[in-house]
């Protein structure tokens, strides 16, 4: 009889360890703060740096890329697409050619240069983002930032494109290709959007920068000052768009 009792002492106190070590992982699998590095209007300067700088971190980022400029740089499109770390996605064939509101008030006409673009880059997704707005269509949810536009982004979704905007952005010098605030600054961003729950998704947060941001080495770069301060700390992962939920 002590024998029994002794046992189903045992039997039970591994119960509690097994489901105490269970719980402790699902809270920390909760807290996991999930960012996406994405960038714009590639392939340019840049992109060969990024290709480089991704396969050496092993850094899942998304890069949403032009037609047109993928056209005068098709080596680059190719590393990207070979490079398992990085996901590929549709920026449209034109990017408006800069003139956005004429651009959009052809919601047709935006349609096709995304297809366009996808048959020109033979992307395999229709995941994008539309140039010049931050607009998202995914899974039936739905944010904009200003009214032209709407439209487009609603015949895309209606034709299968899932679109992404972007949470914070980060922005960078036109001229000389310098990001505007230091790694830190830009942390110290995502942790505030993240803990007021002001991104698309709770505990998600995409991040839009540019291929240009790489025309310096990516050692000494602010960029990877930021992939230090973020594999640093506890609860942050670096993740793929790809599985956005
Ligand atoms: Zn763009």
């Amino acid at each position: 009889m002590k024998n029994i009792i002794y046992g189903l002492i045992i039997l039970l106190s591994s119960f509690t360890t097994n489901s105490q070590a269970q719980s402790i992982e699902q809270n920390a699998h909760k807290k996991v703060k999930h960012i996406y590095l994405t960038f714009d209007d590639g392939p340019l300067n840049g992109s060969r740096r990024i290709n480089d700088a991704v396969l050496a971190e092993k850094l899942p980022i998304f890069v949403m890329l032009v037609g047109e400029h993928a056209l005068a740089r098709p080596k680059d499109v190719k590393l990207y697409k070979e490079n398992e770390f990085i996901g590929v996605g549709n920026h449209s064939y034109s990017h408006a050619n800069n003139r956005y509101k004429l651009y959009y008030s052809t919601p047709k006409g935006v349609l096709n240069d995304f297809i366009r673009n996808k048959d020109t880059l033979a992307l395999d997704n229709k995941i994008g983002r539309l140039p010049g707005r931050n607009m998202w269509r995914i899974k039936g949810r739905s944010k904009n930032d200003v009214s032209s536009g709407i439209a487009a982004a609603d015949l895309l979704a209606k034709n299968g494109f899932s679109l992404f905007g972007w949470d914070l952005e980060w922005a960078h010098d036109p001229h000389t290709g310098k990001p505007i605030g230091t790694a830190e600054d830009i942390f110290k961003e995502i942790e505030k959007k993240l803990n007021n729950d002001k991104t698309f998704t709770k505990s998600h947060i995409v991040l839009l920068s540019h291929d240009e941001m790489f025309r310096y080495q990516y050692e000494e770069s602010e960029l990877k000052k930021l992939i230090d301060l973020l594999k640093s700390k506890d609860g942050y992962k670096i993740s793929q768009l790809k599985d956005y939920p």
